[in-house]
């Protein structure tokens, strides 16, 4: 819930307008300074007070917070090259992480399992949503919180969403969850073991062992019947699984794997959809869809509810597919290998941007060029691919790009 339950596309998309949004420092005629800040802390204590937060917590929280530059290059920062997603999940997914995931399964064996039984999610799960969040504890991100979102709700790049979660954090301190001194987590505010945003922590988290305190930081049996409620709460189905590794038939219809196509497992079968490992596909009666995370080339995916469901904590279909592969592997299971197109170069930043005003320019409309490949672009290349007698993976390569640049 790190980066991404705060980057979820939809947020993501407005922290890249932010700059034009009005009260934003940075858009100001004054660049963000120490002294700019100040006089902001002082005005949002106010706000703060009025908004019902005790002035004991607000002297004790704001007394010593300062601008904080490193959160703001943090904030600031876009990669021009993104990793592919075979990358992203040789680490995310890497042996370690799978070799420590199962010894932590081990050591917290017993709590783990009662509470996933009593909240209805999968231990493994659990143990993978940790692994991936702050590797099992290791670390929490070592920023002060109320710091780091103090600093992004003067100055960062979606001020009134950080101002947001800044009256979140206080209202967790004035509860007495935390001291302020003690609530540590990433750049973004993503607090504990595993990274919840102070509203989510708001409405999720749980004190487990009763001691009065929602202690996601040093309670286990907090942290993980916080998870698991979250969990709970996103959808999650015991009964379940994520879904499969599956293999495709000659002549699928690639048009159809997209998430927005959703049939049943018994229906995906009729079409020749395959389990790549095992006799059957997984049991489900609800509806499924095929995931290509690196087109035809690359291995597919069946996809359950589950899968969305884990996206809800973070909304990437990389990093819900590297949970599932992750908990999958702590449950036990064994490595599988997956054909990646490595010799495929992911676009860059600029290439996306590239690829989308090209396709808009020849009808095929990405509603809005952002050098982010979203549904309406995927959309609109896998128009564009069907009438040019592609492949419709609606997957983007650099080959696509120069055809497209040729083409009249
Ligand atoms: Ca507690």
């Amino acid at each position: 819930m790190r980066r991404s339950f705060v980057f979820s596309s939809a947020v993501l998309a407005m922290l890249l307008v932010g700059c034009a949004m009005p009260g934003n420092a940075s858009s100001a005629k004054e660049p963000p300074s120490e002294h700019g800040f100040a006089a902001w802390v002082a005005v949002f204590y106010e706000k703060a007070k009025d908004a019902g937060v005790s002035a004991a917590t607000l002297n004790t929280a704001l007394a010593d917070i300062q601008l904080n530059t490193q959160v703001l290059e943090r904030d600031a920062y876009q990669p021009e090259f993104v990793k592919p997603v075979w990358g992203y999940l040789a680490t995310a997914v890497s042996d370690t992480r799978v070799r420590n995931g199962r010894a932590k399964f081990a050591q917290h064996s017993a709590l783990l399992k009662k509470i996933a039984a009593e909240y209805e999610v999968s231990a493994p799960l659990l143990v993978a949503i940790w692994g991936l969040e702050t590797a099992y504890g290791a670390t929490f991100g070592g920023f002060n919180v109320v710091e780091a979102l103090a600093t992004l709700g003067y100055a960062g790049r979606r001020t009134e969403f950080w101002q947001q979660e800044l009256l979140a954090a206080l209202r967790i301190i004035d509860q007495g969850d935390i001291a302020a001194s003690q609530m540590i987590g990433s750049w973004a505010g993503a607090m504990g073991h595993t990274q919840f945003m102070p509203s989510s922590y708001q409405a999720r988290a749980i004190d487990y062992d009763q001691d009065g305190k929602r202690d996601i930081w040093g309670s286990y049996g907090d942290v993980f019947a916080s998870t698991a409620n979250f969990m709970q709460r996103a959808g999650w189905r015991q009964d379940e699984s994520w879904g499969a590794a599956v293999a495709l038939p000659a002549d699928f219809d690639w048009a159809l794997a997209d998430r927005s196509v959703a049939k049943t497992v018994d229906e995906w079968a009729a079409l020749g959809v395959k389990p790549r490992q095992g006799k059957s596909l997984p049991s489900s009666e609800s509806e499924a869809s095929i995931l290509l995370p690196a087109g035809h080339k690359g291995p597919a995916f069946l996809v359950l509810p589950n899968f969305r469901a884990i996206m809800r904590y973070n909304n990437s279909t990389a990093y819900a597919l590297a949970i599932s592969l992750l908990s999958d592997r702590i449950a036990g299971g064994g490595k599988q290998r997956f054909r990646w197109p490595t010799d495929q170069q992911a676009l860059t930043r600029d290439q996306r941007t590239e690829l989308q005003s090209l396709l808009t320019a020849k009808g095929f409309d990405t509603q809005g060029v952002d050098g982010i490949l979203g549904a309406n672009s995927r959309k609109a290349l896998r128009a564009w691919q069907l009438k040019t007698g592609l492949v419709p993976d609606a997957f983007a390569t650099l080959e696509q790009l120069q055809r497209l640049r040729l083409s009249p």
